[in-house]
């Protein structure tokens, strides 16, 4: 533990918003001494690990990396960290990401832009771009990531390490602060498959605190071992097809998908959803989503207050001076879609398609155990670039923004050189996407 806090504090990726030296030492004597005294231990004793910043830990900062609520202190701690403590992990580090979620390159934090793990001049992908890198450079054994659309699943496949985005409701979001409440999921970033089957286990299961919870069974280790039962796989072929492909994603692609030929599993090409009606249906939701959730941060109850006139220009102070530039964007655009004269057209509209990418991937069940595409068009921006064209930045989530919408099972795979592969199965049908990314190992 202290050998991994200090590599945390010395790191130079800017993947630290607060370091939980002491609650982490205390938790490492415990274990020492229960190890000494030869009781039993827990499942994840003494393994430590880093949380983003937007999970509630009683009694530390929880920023969301933003001005807003910099000086912020948990007044609890979220289910699904509260079941690793329990289980014995080590809670080292709050970890930088986009603030509030918002943004794909950890770049949008006054903590300053995350470095790719490989390449420091690259991005670390985002929001969960802290969380990504403390794993692929080992400062932690495993991170908790926040994905809802694409969060954990991107920066995973931009620094070649696994992670899952469960199926919603599968892991309680209580304490996890809300960005856009009908894709928001948590999920773990690892190094290894069985890693993340046991992280799964550890935090799923039905919550009071969160009403959309569901029950689901434990997947046992030797249950992903046995490669029998995927048939039949999908891929969509617009995403293969689409022109802004990087010609070395879709050259890897089309590789993994000749290996799993030749192991004698069927493949079919599947019709989706283009990327700008994809992009366009999940920035319009997550915007209405994330200016109603956010609407209380206005200095009252929480949040770095800034003192006006009056009561009006306090709120309007505090939202201007300590939001950043993206999420007053979203914010505003949430605003709109949502108001009279635009909710049927724009809001509206989008719950429609929502209903019709669902109805999609129902139908493609049918026919498919898992879906399989790249987890990006693009490889890693260099830093700074994502930042001048915000449009592009949201285009680059064609391909993760669908299966959030479909509130589906899906896993980064490290593909190569590439940025990384995305598996995706039906709802709650994490076992099945387990074992077959066992079988693609
Ligand atoms: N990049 C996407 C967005 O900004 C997804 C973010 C996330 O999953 N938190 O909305």
């Amino acid at each position: 533990v202290q050998e991994k806090l200090d590599l945390l504090k010395e790191n130079t990726h800017n993947t630290v918003n607060s370091l939980l030296d002491k609650i982490a030492l205390e938790l490492a004597v415990k274990v020492d001494a229960k190890i000494a005294n030869g009781e039993e231990i827990g499942l994840l004793e003494g393994i430590p690990f880093g949380i983003k910043d937007v999970y509630m830990v009683q009694g530390t900062y929880t920023t969301a990396s933003s001005d807003l609520l910099k000086n912020y202190k948990s007044a609890y701690t979220a289910t699904a960290i509260q079941k690793l403590l329990d289980a014995g992990a080590i809670p080292l580090v709050k970890e930088n990401c986009d603030s509030f979620g918002h943004g794909s390159s950890s770049e949008n934090t006054i903590f300053g832009a995350v470095k790719n793990a490989l390449n420091t001049e690259l991005v670390a992908g985002g929001s969960s771009g802290g969380s990504a890198v403390n794993v692929a450079k080992d400062y932690t054994v495993f991170s908790i990531g926040g994905d809802t659309g694409g969060s954990i699943r991107q920066p995973a496949g931009y620094n070649h390490i696994y992670g899952l985005k469960p199926t919603y409701g599968r892991i309680s979001r209580y304490g996890l602060m809300a960005y856009a409440s009908s894709t928001d999921c948590v999920g773990p970033l690892a190094k290894s498959i069985e890693d993340i089957r046991i992280l799964l286990n550890v935090m799923s299961g039905k919550d009071i605190k969160d009403q959309t919870t569901i029950t689901s069974t434990e997947i046992k280790e030797d249950s992903i071992l046995n490669n029998g039962k995927v048939k039949t796989i999908g891929y969509f072929k617009n995403f293969v097809n689409n022109t802004s492909i990087d010609p070395k994603i879709k050259a890897d692609f089309l590789a993994t998908l000749e290996k799993i030929k030749e192991q004698g599993i069927t493949i079919k090409e599947l019709d989706f959803f283009d990327s700008d009606t994809l992009v366009s249906t999940y920035y319009t939701l997550a915007m209405a989503e994330t200016a109603s959730n956010l609407s209380r941060l206005d200095g009252t109850n929480y949040g770095n207050r800034i003192e006006g006139d009056n009561l009006k220009d306090t709120y309007a102070i505090t939202r201007s001076e300590n939001f950043s530039e993206e999420s007053k964007r979203r914010i505003v655009g949430g605003n709109q879609v949502l108001s009279q004269g635009f909710s049927d057209e724009i809001y509206l509209k989008a719950l429609a398609l929502r209903d019709q990418i669902s109805d999609n991937f129902d139908k493609d069940f049918k026919e498919v155990d898992i879906i399989l595409s790249p987890v990006t068009p693009n490889t890693p921006p260099k830093i700074g670039d994502s930042l001048k064209d915000p449009l592009a930045m949201y285009l680059s989530d064609a391909y993760t923004v669908g299966f959030s919408l479909g509130q589906l099972p899906t896993l980064t795979v490290p593909q190569g050189t590439s940025t990384g592969l995305q598996i995706t199965a039906a709802k709650n049908q994490e076992q099945t996407l387990l074992k077959f990314a066992n079988f693609l190992k």
